[in-house]
Order: C-alpha cells, then structure tokens, then sequence
C-alpha cells in the first residue's frame, strides 16, 4: 500500500477543506486534500447557491482570496440580490425582506473550481478521485486509509481535518471513546434527526422572473420550506428541503408538482452539467454547532461540525469561517507539539467566544426546536402574521429587536396583524383556531428570551477543556428549561 505523510490531511474538498487547507498551507504546513470526487468535479455539490456578502473578510476570514472570487463572472457574484422573499401562497401572504447588501446567487460549481485552485496555488497538494474509507487511530487520530484511482492508500499525519461534510462518514468511523482524553471525550456525534435532506435542480425559463433580485421561500406541508433562487434572470435554482425528524417528503416528485404548477416555469428546462442534468441531493445539518469540534488528532469543520443556519439551512459562510478556524487553530497546535484535545481547542473557543458567529448559531437553534414543536399549520398561520422584524431575526439577516419593548411588541404585532390583515376564514382554511395561535405567540416569546439566554451560555464557552463538563451541564440546564416551557414530552427533545 502506497503510504503518504504529512503535516495536516484535510478531507473533503468543499469550502470548509478548501479554507482550512489554504489556511494552514499558508503558514508552511504540509497539507493534503482528500476529495473523492474527480478534479474537473470538484465543487459540483448540492446547494440553493445564495451567498452573503462574499467581500466581507469578517464572514470569510483567511488566505482565501473573496475579491477575485467575488470580481469573477464566471461565479456570477453580481450583488443583484437585494430582498428575501416569504410567499405562503395558499393564504395570499407574500412578504418582503430587505437583504444584506453585496449577496447573490452563485453559479456553485465555478465557485467550488475557484476555492480549489487558491487553495492550490497556496500549496496544498490535492488528490482528486480519492475516497476516505478508514480512519487510523492510536490514542489520537492518526490519519486515513483511502482508495486513490482505485489503489489502496494511506496518510499519516499530526492533524486530520474533517471537512467531508454533514453527516460525515468520519464521525461514523472514529471511536471516540478510545481516544485519550483526560476525562469523557468532549466530541460528540450528532444524531441522524439533526439532519435536514435537501434536494435542487438548476432550471432554465424562457423569460426572466419577475423575482429575479430575490431569494424566494415557502412553506412546505412539513417542516421545511421551497425555494426559487435566480442565478440569473432566466437561470433558477429551485430545491426543497425537509428535517429528518419528520416524515419523508418525496423530495424530486414534490418539486416537479410545483414547478409544473408555475406559469413562469412553462417550457421550462433543466440545465446540463457534465453532460448530464444539474439534479443534486444532500444531507444538510440543521442543529446547533457541536458542543465540541475537536478530538485528539481531529478537527471537524463545515457541515461535519454544524456550523449551519439552524433554520434557513445556510452553511456557505459557516463552512469558510470553521475551516478558517480549523486550519488556524491545526497550525498553532503543531507549532505547540500538542495535538491532543486541549492542544486543538483554540477551535472552539475561537469559533464561540472571538469569531461569535457559533454562538449566534448555537442560540437561533432555539428557534429550530420550536418551529419543531409546532403544527405545520400553526407555524403558516404564525409566520404569515409575524411582523417582517422579527422575521428578519430568525431567518438571521437582523438583530435588531433587541429591546424588552421590541420584545413584547412581537407578540402585539402579530396579533394586530391578525385583525387587520388577515381574514378569519383564512385560518379556518388551515383549521388553526385561535387559541392555538395565542399558544403558538407565546411559544415565539418564550423562544425569545431562551435565544438570549442561549447567546449568553455560548459567550461563555470554556477557554480550555478543563470546565467543559459544568459548562455542557449549565447549558443541559437551559435546554431542560426550555423544553419545560415549551411543554415538550422527552420523545420530542432535539437532544
Ligand atoms: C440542497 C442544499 C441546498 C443548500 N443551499 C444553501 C444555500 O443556498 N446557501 C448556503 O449558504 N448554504 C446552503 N446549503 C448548505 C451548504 O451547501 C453547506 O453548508 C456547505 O456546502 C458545507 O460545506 P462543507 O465544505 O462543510 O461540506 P461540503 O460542501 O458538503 O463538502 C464536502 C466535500 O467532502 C467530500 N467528501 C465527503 N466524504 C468524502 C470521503 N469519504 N472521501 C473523500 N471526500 C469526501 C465531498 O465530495 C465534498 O466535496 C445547502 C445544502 C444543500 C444540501
């Protein structure tokens, strides 16, 4: 068997690998990257594509350049994308909201060629058709066993980077309880019902769409919603998307009906990629970012660490600053000599306390467990009378009902909205009463406080490992509470 080493073996040549690899090659670590995918398909993955202020070195930190990817029209980063729209057509609702200035649509496969060729020029050395079957370990991870163009190989290295993805088949293979750690690994593997299944085609009009500055959302008879992304004027990227704690939707046969269903989809085509339909599917994480992504010898990133909207399932930006992250915090660990637990946890303190944005996810999951507890039914009604502000927060493009005053206004608002926008019959037509909406506010209100009482637990995530134990345990505490308030049985806790 052909035998390789290395300082750092990322898997996975997404956005998270292709950010962690670049970052850690730029201070002169020797770094390869597995993806099983051929050269000339890497970046083909399953995505709405919608991407968010891309020049922003905040939400993409690190060596990777987002300027010329941002400049390149092959990318189609064309910042024409200027609101969200939520459309629950059924009940005549349709509202708009203002989105982040500098976001667009991306033609994801360019963008995927793109990341890979900087990581390259950066100098990692990449291995294409290259799938990771095994993972080695010896205390610590060690490295992996792949099959390369159809020959048994294997990578030895200090660190292994786990970028291959949600629900990555590394978790699976890894037995973290042989790992020497000083107490119980801090790593834990998320379940299956943490997971969303997505699927997307990239279709062709014959005429723009009259939503062509917009990101286009609407519910789903379960929990999850359809999209309507437009790369282009006349080239949309329409998907669907459903969290696996609820009952399958026949996901490719769910998205023909609507857009057949559609006046501006007529004569409609899918686009060819490689010389086939541009049809993907995917797992997408829909959970709060693990509590820990590290492990000795092992850094997860990216999808395989959840670091996603909880609810609107957006992993671009999250992918490229955990892989940030991950390469930052291997390169200061093999600096140091320390690859254990401790030694790579500069990768959770980093993405919770400094960076922040984990936190902010870790505490809009609240929103995810809620959503989950109520009617499909309840949810419409509610969300179709939900003032646009905070709308805009749980879909994360504000923050800025921060007040006690806002606070209370939500649930004053919807009801207002009721009376005055919205006929009764309506949610007759959903069989929603309005008891269940007055329940359905308070469980926003409580959601609420729960999100702030979240953020505050996750700001203060522990510096080293030595008080992770008390710190799972407060935050065990809160979601207790939370599942208390939300009169939740112990079948419907998320974890
Ligand atoms: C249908 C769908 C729509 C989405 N829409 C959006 C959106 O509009 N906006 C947004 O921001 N996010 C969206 N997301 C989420 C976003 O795509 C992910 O969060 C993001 O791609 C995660 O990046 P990643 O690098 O962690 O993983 P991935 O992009 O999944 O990359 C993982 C890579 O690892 C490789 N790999 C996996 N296993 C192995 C193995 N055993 N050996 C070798 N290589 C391996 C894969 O081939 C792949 O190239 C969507 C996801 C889905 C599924």
């Amino acid at each position: 068997m052909e035998r390789n080493h290395h300082d750092v073996i990322v898997v996975g040549g997404g956005i998270s690998g292709c950010f962690a690899a670049a970052t850690a090659a730029t201070a002169g670590l020797d770094v390869v990257q597995l993806e099983r995918k051929p050269r000339e398909q890497g970046g083909f993955i399953a995505c709405g594509d919608a991407i968010k202020s891309p020049r922003d070195p905040q939400k993409y930190p690190g060596p990777i350049d987002m300027d010329a990817i941002a400049d390149d029209e092959s990318v189609l980063v064309d910042n024409n994308i200027d609101q969200i729209e939520y459309r629950d057509e059924q009940l005549g609702v349709r509202k708009i909201l203002p989105y982040e200035t500098g976001s667009n649509v991306v033609d994801r496969y360019e963008f995927g060629q793109r990341l890979l060729e900087q990581a390259a020029e950066h100098g990692v050395t990449q291995h294409y058709d290259t799938v990771v079957n095994e993972v080695t370990q010896n205390g610590r991870v060690t490295g992996v066993k792949a099959v390369r163009d159809g020959d048994p190989v294997s990578y030895e290295g200090s660190v292994v980077i786990d970028a291959a993805g949600a629900q990555s088949i590394l978790q699976d293979m890894i037995e973290f309880e042989t790992l020497e750690t000083p107490s119980d690994p801090t790593f834990e593997v998320p379940h299956y019902t943490h997971f969303g299944s997505a699927y997307r085609e990239i279709i062709e009009t014959d005429e723009p769409v009259e939503y062509q500055n917009a990101i286009v959302g609407k519910p789903l008879e379960e929990l999850g919603y359809i999209w309507y992304f437009p790369r282009t004027p006349t080239q949309i990227n329409v998907g669907l998307g459903f969290q696996m704690n609820k009952p399958p939707i026949p996901l490719v046969d769910r998205l023909r009906r609507d857009v057949e269903s559609r006046p501006e989809y007529g004569g409609a085509t899918v686009a060819e990629r490689f010389g086939t339909a541009n049809k993907l599917g995917s797992a997408i994480a829909l959970r709060r970012p693990l509590d820990s992504m590290v492990a000795p010898g092992y850094l997860a990133t990216g999808g395989a660490a959840g670091t996603t909207h909880p609810i609107t399932g957006k992993g671009i930006r999250g992918a490229a600053y955990s892989g940030y992250s991950a390469g930052r915090a291997a390169i200061e660990a093999i600096e140091d000599g320390d690859v254990s637990e401790a030694g790579l946890w500069e990768h959770n303190r980093w993405l919770y306390r400094d960076h922040g944005e984990a936190a902010k996810l870790a505490s809009w999951d609240a929103y995810n467990v809620a959503a989950s507890a109520l009617e499909v039914n309840v949810l419409r009604a509610l969300t179709a009378l939900l003032p646009e502000t905070e709308l805009r927060e749980i879909v994360g493009t504000s923050t800025e009902v921060e007040s006690l005053s806002a606070k209370l206004l939500v649930g004053t608002g919807i009801l207002k909205n009721f009376v005055a926008e919205y006929r009764r019959d309506t949610f007759d037509a959903l069989g929603v009463s309005l008891g269940a909406l007055s329940d359905a506010v308070l469980t926003v209100r409580k959601t609420r406080d729960y999100v702030g009482t979240y953020q505050k637990q996750y700001e203060a995530y522990p510096a080293d490992p030595s008080t992770f134990d008390r710190w799972r345990a407060d935050r065990d505490r809160i979601d207790q509470g939370f599942y208390d308030a939300l009169e939740l049985s112990p079948s419907e806790y998320k974890y």
